[in-house]
């Protein structure tokens, strides 16, 4: 295969989410405009010291000032209790300069996860993981949807148009990534099988598979000879291995991506895949949440 074909295979994620967030940049200039200054305003919340979430919690700051938007970041310390967490995802659901709260995970043992998650106002839930909103997507109504799925959504339907009637199959079944891509994928129609730890064959499963999302955790454990030939594949994992050099690491996803850019019909890489469309998205929700607030149209 010449380099013209493999770029060709390549879905670039990284120049996807570069639009997206220029035109919600644009759409928040408009609505200030439009609006008496009204403006799109994002909390973080960061509790503890893990290094892989301050990058994360950086990038999404940085990103959303860029955008035109407001971020507000809190940092607690790892020892933060389960009600002064609390208390603060209410002060900022009654913040109306607050339009879209987001709690980085994961967070230290002591704190409950799901009572933080479902504290948050669903209105301003811009993560998509309150238990209404998983509910209003499962049940196809118009809900806050997480942003990795979301994104890959949206590079899956650039590069293949309508989906009805593809088998897709995912690996993983979590709740931020397996359980909501899969139903937006039913949402699209296509035949969608679920697969996690326990699945038997997992091969013989992702090779019937016209769409594959592997969202495991796994370095290049999904490989070529499991893809069929001329399948999309969306991989969603973000895998630290050690590196040629000495001391240094690199970044791998869950599907090794040399085997499987010779089989598949497009890919996304990692990293500049998959990982840009997330904060992309976030900016989105962000966006929309503060229409929807605002008794706006948004989508
Ligand atoms: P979780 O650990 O919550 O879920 C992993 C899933 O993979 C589980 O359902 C698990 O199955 C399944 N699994 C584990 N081992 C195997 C195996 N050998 N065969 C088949 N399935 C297996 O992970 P997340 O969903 O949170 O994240 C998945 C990956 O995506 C991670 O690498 C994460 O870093 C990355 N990620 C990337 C994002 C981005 O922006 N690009 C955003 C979010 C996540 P079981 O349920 O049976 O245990």
């Amino acid at each position: 295969m010449n380099s013209t074909e493999i770029d060709n295979r390549i879905i670039d994620g990284k120049g996807f989410a570069e639009g997206l967030r220029s035109r919600v940049a644009e759409e928040v200039t408009a609505l200030k405009a439009s609006h008496n200054g009204l403006t799109p305003g994002l909390a973080v919340i960061i509790v503890g010291e893990d290094p892989a979430s301050q990058i994360y919690v950086r990038n999404k700051n940085k990103q959303t000032i860029e955008a035109g938007m407001a971020g507000f970041e809190f940092k607690m310390p790892e020892d933060t209790s389960q009600a002064d967490l609390l208390k603060k995802v209410l002060e900022l659901n009654a913040d109306d300069k607050v339009h879209g709260i987001l709690v980085q995970l994961p967070l230290p043992d002591q704190i409950d996860e799901h009572e933080i998650i479902n504290a948050i106002d669903p209105a301003k839930d811009v993560d998509g993981f309150h238990v209404v909103n998983s509910g209003l997507l499962a049940t196809g109504q118009k809900a806050m949807v997480s942003c990795t799925p979301l994104g890959c959504l949206m590079l899956l339907k650039d590069r293949l148009g309508d989906l009805s009637g593809l088998d897709a199959v995912i690996i993983g079944r979590s709740n931020i990534v397996g359980k909501p891509m899969a139903a937006l994928l039913l949402a699209e129609s296509c035949t969608v099988t679920i697969s996690h730890s326990r699945t038997r064959d997992l091969p013989d499963v992702v090779r019937r598979a016209d769409i594959v999302v592997a969202a495991v955790g796994r370095a290049e454990m999904v490989r070529g000879d499991w893809i069929k030939p001329g399948a999309t594949v969306i991989d969603v994992g973000i895998n630290r291995v050690p590196a040629a050099e000495e001391g240094k690491t690199r970044v791998v996803g869950d599907v090794a991506f040399a085997e499987a850019i010779e089989v598949a019909g497009a890919i996304t890489p990692v990293p500049k895949g998959v990982g840009p469309m997330t904060i992309a998205c976030l900016l989105q929700n962000t966006l929309t949440a503060c229409k929807r607030q605002n008794g706006l149209e948004a989508d």
